[in-house]
């Protein structure tokens, strides 16, 4: 076994130990991520820590895509936690455009109270979380448990990583940031493939946390897909070394 080997799935022990201290985080950090948040902050014209972090998504997923979603989410640590009990694939492709439904009318609202407040006059990342702690109650585990019990029976109910497939707010902000840098052609991290190693065993199909079928994109010479979360478990399992990491331009279209 080689040393290269062996330090792949060392890679995935780290990756899983950060999402899963970022789950244990999450009563201090949930307003940061809050949807409702950034909506209250709009109506009285103030720019809050979830409108600063939904921006630093879109902004860094121009380099970095949705390393986010595999790397530092909380919901990556609830789903590294439901997998074991359903780790069964989530199949449903159009099922995806579900969190588009939300997304849109949920940022048109946002436009529309910041507007009608006159437009936004000042900056408070603690807005509503004055402690610095989001859950500093015990009634505010009711959010708490709620947002936690919905990704959760999503993920136990239909698969992998359901919830991110369909209900989070925070996907499409790196999804259309990752369109804009494929569109710009600005170099960026990313999955290149070398399909002459590629043994086509699938491993890396049946792996994937985001249900992708990543054996047939490793035979175009990327890995590109809007769903990707840049997690490496692909890479990291591939025996063939097929898969790898690397700063790239999108490939011209
Ligand atoms: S795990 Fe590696 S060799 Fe197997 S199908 Fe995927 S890229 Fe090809
Ligand atoms: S294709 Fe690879 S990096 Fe992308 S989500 Fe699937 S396993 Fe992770």
């Amino acid at each position: 076994m080689s040393a290269k080997f062996r330090q792949a799935p060392r890679r995935q022990r780290v990756r899983q130990a950060l999402v899963l201290l970022s789950f244990l985080l999450f009563p201090i950090t949930l307003n940061f991520l809050s949807p409702y948040l950034i909506v209250a902050g709009a109506a009285e014209g103030i720019i809050t820590g979830s409108f600063i972090l939904f921006g630093a998504l879109f902004i860094g997923s121009l380099l970095f895509g949705r390393l986010w979603c595999g790397w530092i989410c909380p919901g990556a640590g609830m789903a590294e936690l439901t997998a074991p009990i359903n780790g069964a694939p989530f199949r449903s492709t159009r099922a995806d455009w579900i969190k588009w439904a939300i997304w849109a009318p949920w940022v048109l609202l946002i436009a529309a109270l910041a507007i009608g407040a006159g437009g936004y006059r000042s900056v408070n990342p603690l807005f509503m979380t004055e402690s610095g702690i989001s859950v500093d109650e015990p009634v505010k585990y009711v959010v708490y448990f709620a947002v936690v019990g919905l990704f959760v029976s999503l993920a136990l109910a239909f698969g992998r990583r359901a919830g991110c497939h369909t209900i989070c707010w925070m996907a499409p902000f790196m999804i259309l940031g990752r369109g804009l840098r494929n569109r710009l052609g600005l170099p960026a991290l990313q999955l290149t493939t070398d399909p002459s190693a590629c043994v086509r065993c699938t491993s890396c199909t049946s792996t994937c946390p985001m249900s992708l079928p990543v054996s047939a994109l490793v035979q175009t010479g990327r890995i590109e897909h809007p769903e990707c979360i840049l997690c490496g478990t692909c890479a990291d399992g591939c025996h063939k070394h097929a898969i790898r990491f690397a700063i790239s331009r999108p490939a011209s279209r």
